[in-house]
């Protein structure tokens, strides 16, 4: 391996090359440009491109493209050369300013929920001067934010960006009334990315992969996940080889790029980064997700980032992990040594509690997809309830708190919250609840319910927002009260009593706490479709709107998306499973019929008397099964033409999931029954044991 240092970021036109190749004073100034979030003067621009130019084309690069992220989910780029004609036959390197800090693009084919109509189907990107620009495959990508003509957002980054804004502003106000110095705060993410990889030859056999990115039928395995022997296994040579290409391509993209091992189920991966500021770890899961796919094509295999890919086998998630801190090196969720750090802690926790109990509705959309539907609530994710963890320690210090006790005999003091009894809070992974949505883990918070395809820009979109909402409600108050302390005081002994509902230490994945979560009066969002019906309720819209983030009409496109991907992706599902099922599955049981007949009666015929019991027992049961299973396909077939009739894209995702999911399940269950008893020569498809075990 090459020297790391070095290879790390050498990608990346970032600070350390800006300062080398920008004169100073351009340099200085595109740096407070960044710090203050002003918008580039072009004559800055002009300067900057123009070495991002030089430095690009030394690095072999030939193009550049505007790399933005469309609703979606994915990242979208349009090369452009450099070379603009010279005038006499030959042609120079161009790289202007303009085209820098601002692109156009047709942004008629990209899904904007109606926000654009085709007649105004331009829209354009913008730099995000925050985020540095990078080279991949010979070109220049510069990160961007993507806006229609009227300033709407058409992608998932602006929202983030303007999320970011609000909760430092919000944080803050916060920070100045402890008489902090501090001049940034910053909220920064880990997204730990799970996958799963297959070899390539195996997955070709099977459309379902191919087209949906998950098995359709498929019987359970011999061997599955029971004997707990994947996770943290000794890796295979050629995944091992896989990693260590998939570090160095991220190392030079500047990823942190830090834990490589295997998760719970067999061919289960997991790639955790070191934690970045939200909109460069939003920018660089992206590139994870992208690279993942990329180096695993090199080595013969296919990385699936779907959320289920297989029945019965645990799904991939992605821990979102979620902290704030300041320019000063301060972690904001991180308790401290003093009482005055400590009141702080708690005020900032209490915030998320608060936070996270009256929005539990927009933390639950932000999860949203037809992928993760299958996953959550199956006990080996989090349930589709919302609630948090916080560890007995912490609980306890809590409903101290709630109950005013310890604090009672003494003389109340300024500042005293949590001073006498905060302990560290050592993050230990053996006590770790790990069934929990949203566990507190020492000094961040990690959301589990997120899927593995998704982007994350959406989910810390309402992170940052519903934590400012809250901070900028305490920050009213604390900068009203007549004295601080008391009003501190009073003010998280009052959150924690409203909010306390929303914290739970015990088994997530149990009966009991279904049952717990519906006293308690918390919301449970079982599907996508249940889900998006709160999205753009008055009560988000305005939360939204009051922080500059989203507004109603943006808030409504990505509703309207989110319905259309939701329905549009389980009708390739059943289109693929109906053609699997008519065109292979049925005709190889049907040959497999034909050959036990034959069997049978040339038995009968050569030995000249009934020996064929065998083949007629099982005939028989093959026989009914494929009864069934037609039945079933025509019943698919017919549920499936039903939501043609619809409109609406509420209403058809509602028939989707009420009517063609169940539907496809039904068929799932004959196929796979079916396939435990035909001849294996004789079935179309690698089984479970043949994908998930076909890594060698
Ligand atoms: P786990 O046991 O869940 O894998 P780790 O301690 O390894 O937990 O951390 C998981 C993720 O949390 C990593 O991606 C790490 O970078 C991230 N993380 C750690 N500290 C912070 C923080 N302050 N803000 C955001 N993410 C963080
Ligand atoms: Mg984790």
């Amino acid at each position: 391996m090459k020297d790391i240092p070095e290879l790390f970021g050498s990608m990346v036109f970032n600070d350390k090359v800006m300062e080398a190749r920008l004169p100073a004073e351009v340099y200085k100034a595109l740096k407070s440009t960044i710090a203050e979030g002003r918008p580039l003067q072009l004559d800055i621009a002009n300067v900057v491109a123009a070495a991002m130019r030089d430095w690009a084309i030394e690095m072999g690069a030939t193009h550049y493209t505007h790399w933005f992220q469309p609703l979606n989910g994915i990242t979208a780029e349009k090369h452009d050369s450099f070379i603009s004609p010279d005038g006499e036959c030959g042609v120079i390197m161009e790289f202007s300013g303009k085209a820098l800090v601002k692109g156009e693009s047709d942004a008629s084919s990209f899904p904007s929920g109606g926000l654009r109509t085709t007649f105004e189907a331009r829209g354009y990107t913008a730099w995000d001067p925050t985020s540095y620009t990078f080279i991949k495959d010979d070109t220049l990508c510069i990160p961007t934010a993507y806006c229609s003509y009227g300033g709407a957002a058409l992608d998932k980054k602006t929202p983030l960006l303007r999320s970011m804004e609000a909760v430092e502003k919000q944080a803050m106000r916060v920070m100045k009334l402890f008489g902090s110095d501090c001049r940034r705060v910053q909220t920064s993410v880990g997204a730990e990315q799970e996958y799963f990889l297959v070899d390539r030859d195996v997955y070709e056999k099977r459309p379902d992969l191919i087209f949906c990115g998950r098995t359709l039928v498929g019987a359970k395995p011999n061997k599955g996940q029971e004997m707990d022997d994947h996770y943290y296994g000794a890796i295979n040579p050629r995944v091992s080889r896989f990693m260590k290409e998939l570090d160095e391509e991220l190392w030079r993209l500047g990823v942190l790029a830090k834990t490589e091992h295997k998760e719970v189920a067999p061919a289960q991966h997991e790639l955790a980064p070191i934690y970045a500021t939200t909109n460069i770890a939003t920018d660089h899961n992206q590139l994870i997700m992208e690279f993942l796919k990329r180096i695993a094509d090199r080595h013969g295999m296919v990385c699936l980032l779907h959320e289920k890919p297989f029945a019965g086998v645990n799904g991939s998630g992605k821990h979102n992990n979620w902290s704030i801190g300041t320019d000063l090196g301060e972690n904001l969720l991180s308790p401290g040594d003093t009482p005055s750090q400590n009141a702080r802690f708690m005020l900032f926790l209490t915030a998320m509690i608060r936070a996270v109990d009256k929005h539990q509705d927009m933390l639950r959309i932000s999860t949203v997809s037809a992928g993760n539907d299958h996953r959550l609530g199956g006990s080996e994710a989090p349930p589709t309830v919302i609630s948090i963890f916080l560890g007995e320690q912490l609980t306890g210090v809590i409903d101290a708190i709630i109950a005013d006790k310890s604090y009672h005999e003494k003389k109340r003091k300024s500042l005293e919250i949590g001073a006498s009894v905060l302990p560290k809070f050592k993050q230990d992974s053996t006590d770790r609840n790990r069934t929990s949505p949203f566990a507190f883990t020492g000094n961040k918070f990690e959301f589990r319910m997120p899927g593995s395809a998704v982007s994350i820009a959406g989910i810390n979109t309402v992170l940052n927002t519903i934590f400012a909402e809250s901070l900028c409600e305490f920050a009213d108050r604390l900068e009203n009260a007549a004295d601080f302390g008391t009003e501190l005081n009073a003010l998280i002994r009052e959150q924690l009593t409203e909010h306390r509902r929303i914290i739970f230490d015990g088994n997530n994945y149990s009966a009991e706490w279904g049952e717990e979560a519906v006293r308690r009066g918390l919301l449970d969002l079982r599907s996508t479709v249940d889900a998006l019906k709160y999205y753009d309720s008055d009560e988000n819209v305005a939360m939204f709107e009051r922080f500059g983030v989203m507004n109603r009409a943006e808030m409504h496109a990505r509703r309207e998306i989110h319905f259309e991907n939701y329905a549009k992706i389980i009708n390739i599902e059943a289109l693929t499973l109906l053609d699997m099922l008519k065109r292979e599955i049925i005709p190889s049981a049907i040959r497999f019929e034909d050959r036990l007949a034959e069997t049978g009666l040339r038995k009968n015929e050569f030995l000249g008397r009934d020996c064929a019991a065998t083949e007629r027992k099982l005939l028989e049961k093959v026989s009914g099964i494929v009864e069934v299973l037609s039945d079933c396909t025509d019943e698919l077939e017919a549920k499936l033409a039903q939501t043609r009739e619809l409109s609406g894209t509420e209403a058809v995702a509602g028939r989707f999931h009420d009517s063609v999911l169940p539907a496809m399940e039904k068929v799932r269950r004959a196929a796979d029954e079916l396939e435990t008893i035909v001849d294996k020569r004789f079935w179309p498809y690698p089984t479970y044991s043949e994908i998930l075990y076909s890594i060698k």
